[in-house]
């Protein structure tokens, strides 16, 4: 087995640590320390370290930085009741993580270790999982190609590392709902293409797209899938629902898993709960004038999205190169802050866990 070398940070001080973990936004501070391991062609994976927190130093032709062979995952640590920390489906993270790098021509993390950088990690710096209202760590592993190479090849070395970063609420304005802007003039993923994986090319490609929709006075960007630019695949970087109600019960529906659109890890609980809950559910092709007419109709009663960044977020107004529309009087609905409630209580360790998604880390 793999051992980790320990190379302990000099540790700031409780009195700075709790100033930073009053408002720490999202993903601008970081913990005291990294887990950094190294893979060679030859050697499989290797030299796995804790150690400070801290720049690396790189090549300027890092195959990385000029082909995008750099892939990631999102999670987070959340501090229990009971005083110790939870994580939340830990080994889907693991599983997606190797099947993001298997589409990028990368090496496979055995399971085992993935799941050991990241208790490594936390255990480490427990100190700085906040514990108010909200805060969670957010832990962000992500692996790179590091040949010192300006060939097109996949590279025969790789970079895995794991950092921290003490989080509040995803959006600044907390759960109010959010307006969002249909793009029509970028996709984010095509059949064949990456949508499907988390590689960080995705997130470069999705930056003009987002930057229109703040321009139109919205939060985020919905994506229409790239061929016939109908059918709805994403919101900015997370999976959507539309909440329509069925014999007095609500029934989800959210576009399949087609190739293009992200499994995350989200979208499957939301979906587990919902059977679970005795919901009706449909995976099936949804699109913009469906949305459109349904809400201006009424039939439709609510849309989110969710990913783990946000959890659960309500939208409230759709707007387009046509006008816009409003779902619901607009506000947050029932169904959204149920299933919301639902997915952070078994994060917290403050409800029920019925499908065991709750980790000791
Ligand atoms: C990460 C991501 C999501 C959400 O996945 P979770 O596992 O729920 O965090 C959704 N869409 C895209 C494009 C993503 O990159």
């Amino acid at each position: 087995m793999l051992e980790f070398d320990i190379v302990p940070a000099e540790r700031r001080p409780a009195e700075e640590r709790a100033a930073l973990l009053a408002d720490p936004g999202f993903g601008r501070i970081f913990t005291d320390h990294m887990v950094t391991i190294r893979y060679g062609a030859n050697k499989g994976w290797y030299d796995a370290r804790l150690i400070p927190f801290g720049p690396l130093s790189l090549s300027p032709a890092t195959a990385a930085l000029h082909y995008s062979q750099e892939i990631f995952e999102g999670m987070k640590a959340y501090a229990l009741p009971d005083g110790q920390i939870g994580l939340f489906r830990p080994e889907a993270n693991a599983r997606r993580l190797n099947a993001t790098a298997d589409r990028l021509a990368m090496p496979q993390m055995p399971e085992e270790l993935f799941l050991r950088a990241i208790r490594t990690l936390v255990e480490a710096d427990r100190d700085w999982v906040p514990t108010g209202e909200g805060q969670s760590l957010y832990l962000r592993p992500f692996m790179f190609a590091t040949d010192p190479f300006l060939g097109v090849r996949p590279s025969l070395e790789y970079l895995f590392a794991v950092i921290a970063s003490p989080s509040g609420s995803y959006f600044a304005g907390g759960a109010k709902p959010v307006t969002v802007w249909v793009s029509h003039d970028y996709s984010r993923a095509a059949p064949g293409g990456t949508g499907a994986v988390k590689a960080a090319a995705n997130y470069a490609v999705g930056l003009l797209a987002q930057a229109q929709a703040q321009d139109a006075g919205c939060d985020q960007v919905v994506f229409l899938d790239a061929v016939e630019h109908r059918w709805i695949e994403e919101f900015g970087n997370m999976n959507v629902f539309f909440v329509y109600s069925r014999d007095g019960a609500p029934l989800l529906v959210t576009p399949p898993l087609n190739g293009s659109i992200l499994p995350g890890v989200t979208r499957d609980s939301v979906l587990t709960l919902a059977r679970h809950n005795g919901w009706a559910v449909q995976e099936r092709p949804y699109s913009l004038d469906e949305w459109r007419a349904d809400a201006q109709s009424g039939t439709l009663r609510e849309t989110f999205a969710c990913g783990t960044g946000v959890v659960i977020t309500s939208i409230g107004r759709a707007r387009t190169r046509d006008g816009e529309f409003t779902i619901g009087d607009g506000v947050e609905g029932p169904t959204t802050s149920a299933i919301r409630s639902q997915i952070v209580g078994i994060q917290r360790g403050l409800s029920e866990d019925p499908f065991g998604w709750s980790h000791r880390a």
